[in-house]
């Protein structure tokens, strides 16, 4: 088949840009990337045919530029722009400008995404074409003892809205009248603030509400389907976390309703290409006909599109560029069906712990579980930086029931290993595992309801603690040809920091290669320790248990970092000198150790030279890592015990300075 296009720019970063990418290349279409400065080694722009840069990392200076990236289209011979999700996805007058210069937007026209632009002309809108919209007041008149006056009509509790809101922003929830013009104060200061309008709407806050979309797709022939719904009622600060299709407890006579009014919301503005009539539902009990309301479009491709596709095993992208390029839509109502159930989570580089906090980093490690779709814009060793949205990809399964495919994103999210960064993962999986979830019982307030017990701080487990002290003295059974005991001592005192508190181990190393860790009154004892690359495994002692985790060694500036990821947690460990602060203080400043077992790459210690505190003495190599040898106190050198090609034992005396030195 004839490719849609020969060449398109896709003005987005990400994982969208790099999921658009995909599908282009399938069709034999080349692709164009654009960047800012903090993307420049980003996989949007490895993977692209080509890339143009357009400018610093802030978005209003890159990636909302739509001049520049008008440009980088034209002079790259691009036919088409396809906008991703968020950034000028949504942009009307970005949409005029791509078609004045000649070019095709990937989406719907100007005119249809105006219509849906503001909340309360698309309500008027959809009331008019006999879509039903949840009650409330979305007139002209700001006024606020008047709003306050329709707010009583409506009944408490109400939601006040700020017309030109997204992503949560510029909403405000009101329960009593006494509370109503503070909280409109802050919707209409939100709503400024965050997209210069501080126009509002009341409407009746939905009890229970589930969240239910419906996707739809049109052509430029006038045809008009959907792909059935996502549920995306599990949110926090009213945003997605995990969402899934189908809807749990939808019938066919509702899915009837829902989705013909979401055809009818599309038609009604002539709507091409794939976009999202988003309903606020009655969860209160059984779905009803009569129990969901129009609440906004999008005009665009959503970020949960993938469970969709899933269920459908339509390529949403694929038609949004057939289509685009003139293309009827390839299938009829009666050809599409629902087959199993799709979810998807989204995995943030956030701190559950601490309320959510963003979190940036380098991506130290970053694997997946093979069972899932992982839609990514990252790999091991990019940045999480703070210009952009935190997401670190989304996790999508698929199975035959609901029960089965929840099963499976579990596994899948805790076979998800992340190091370098705080991430939601376990946050995910935990809820994932909720039992409302699981029960299909739940509507938008279920996270919020159950907060604490979903984000409380796990502290490492002591069988973390030992994976982290085989990694942190670089002890490999396999390479033990001489036994345990080369450097005289089988003990090894350990220090690691986990969030603030510092965990004092002491590690023996038994000849028969057994491993014990004691922690206080608490001692585990490890049998058949194997090492494979970044993978530990072992059997526990007193159990006939075996345990395995991810264990991944990075240096962060004069801090070692090891993260064990086990189960789609990360715990983080900084290993410290065991002497540091402790009596062994002079044994310390007169010799420098092997900080873990390893190799000796680089010395420039020599017997009778004077050094200073923080010389660089030598460099060794261990898993994969280059740690420093660093000189502990002014002082000159008495002896050198090594050479370099030399593999050293974790805890041997290398270099020994002079005593008088002291
Ligand atoms: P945004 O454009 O900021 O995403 P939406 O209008 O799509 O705002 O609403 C976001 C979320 O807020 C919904 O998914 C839902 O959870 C909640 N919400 C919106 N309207 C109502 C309502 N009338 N009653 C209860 N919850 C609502």
């Amino acid at each position: 088949m004839k490719p849609p296009f020969s060449k398109i720019l896709i003005a987005n970063r990400g994982e969208i840009a790099v999921r658009v990418m995909k599908t282009a290349k399938k069709l034999g279409v080349s692709t164009v990337a654009v960047y800012s400065d903090a993307d420049a080694k980003s996989l949007h722009v490895f993977l692209a045919d080509e890339a143009v840069h357009i400018g610093p990392p802030a978005a209003a200076e890159s990636y909302l530029k739509a001049d520049k990236i008008i440009e980088a289209a034209l002079a790259t011979g691009a036919e088409a722009i396809h906008p991703g999700y968020g950034f000028l996805s949504e942009n009307p007058d970005f949409v005029e400008a791509v078609e004045a210069a000649g070019l095709t937007f990937i989406g719907p026209s100007a005119k249809a995404i105006r219509a849906m632009g503001l909340k309360d002309a698309a309500k008027d809108l959809m009331l008019e074409a006999g879509v039903p919209v949840v009650p409330g007041y979305q007139g002209s008149n700001q006024d606020p003892d008047f709003l306050a006056a329709e707010a009583d009509k409506i009944g408490y509790p109400v939601l006040i809205k700020a017309r030109a809101g997204g992503g949560g922003k510029g909403m405000r929830k009101v329960d009593t009248p006494a509370d109503f013009l503070e909280g409109l104060a802050s919707a209409q200061r939100e709503g400024k603030n965050a997209f210069g309008d501080a126009h509002v709407l009341i409407e009746k806050f939905i009890t229970s509400p589930r969240h239910i979309e419906v996707q739809v797709f049109g052509d430029n022939h006038g045809n008009v389907v959907h792909l059935f719904e996502r549920d995306c009622s599990l949110q926090r600060r009213h945003q997605k976390v995990i969402e899934e299709a189908p809807a749990p407890g939808m019938t066919d006579e509702v899915r009837a309703a829902i989705t013909s009014a979401a055809v009818t919301a599309a038609k009604a503005i002539s709507y091409s290409g794939a976009g999202t009539i988003e309903f606020i539902v009655d969860g209160s009990g059984p779905l009803r006909p009569d129990g969901f309301w129009f609440m906004e479009m999008n005009t665009r491709l959503q970020v949960e599109h993938p469970v969709t596709e899933a269920i459908t095993g339509v390529d949403l992208v694929e038609w949004q560029l057939n289509i685009a390029a003139g293309a009827m839509l390839p299938l009829r109502q009666q050809d599409l069906s629902i087959n199993g159930h799709a979810f998807e989570a989204r995995l943030y580089a956030e701190d559950p712990t601490t309320g959510f906090l963003p979190a940036t980093g380098i991506l130290h490690h970053l694997s997946f579980d093979a069972s899932a779709r992982n839609d990514t814009g990252v790999r091991t060793g990019d940045e999480i930086t703070p210009w952009y949205d935190p997401m670190i990809a989304k996790v999508i399964t698929h199975a035959n029931t609901r029960n089965a495919a929840l099963a499976g994103l579990i596994t899948a999210l805790q076979g998800t290993h992340v190091a370098g960064t705080a991430t939601n993962a376990r946050f995910l999986a935990d809820l994932a595992s909720h039992k409302d979830f699981k029960a299909g019982q739940f509507d938008t307030g279920l996270i919020e309801r159950d907060l604490d017990s979903l984000t409380c701080a796990i502290p490492p487990s002591i069988a973390h603690v030992v994976f982290a002290g085989i990694a942190a003295l670089g002890i490999d059974p396999a390479a033990q040809t001489n036994g345990w005991r080369l450097w005289g001592a089988a003990q090894h005192r350990l220090k690691l920091v986990s969030n603030d508190d510092v965990i004092d181990a002491t590690m023996t190393l038994h000849a028969d290669k057994r491993i014990s860790l004691a922690i206080g009154d608490d001692s585990i004892t490890l049998l058949d320790v194997a090492i494979d690359g970044t993978q530990i495994t072992a059997r526990v002692g007193d159990m006939n248990a075996s345990i395995n985790a991810q264990v991944i060694v990075s240096q962060l500036n004069e801090k070692r970092l090891i993260s064990v990821l086990t189960g789609g947690v990360s715990h983080d460990l900084y290993s410290l000198d065991p002497r540091s602060g402790s009596a062994d203080s002079t044994a310390h400043a007169n010799a420098v150790t092997a900080p873990m077992t390893g190799v000796i790459i680089q010395l420039t210690a020599a017997v009778g030279t004077h050094v200073q505190e923080g010389d660089k003495l030598g460099v060794m190599e261990a898993m994969k890592m280059e740690t420093a040898l660093v000189a502990p106190r002014d002082g000159v050198i008495a002896e050198v015990f090594c050479a370099v090609g030399e593999t050293v034992e974790g805890g041997a005396t290398l270099i020994l300075f002079q005593e008088d030195a002291e």
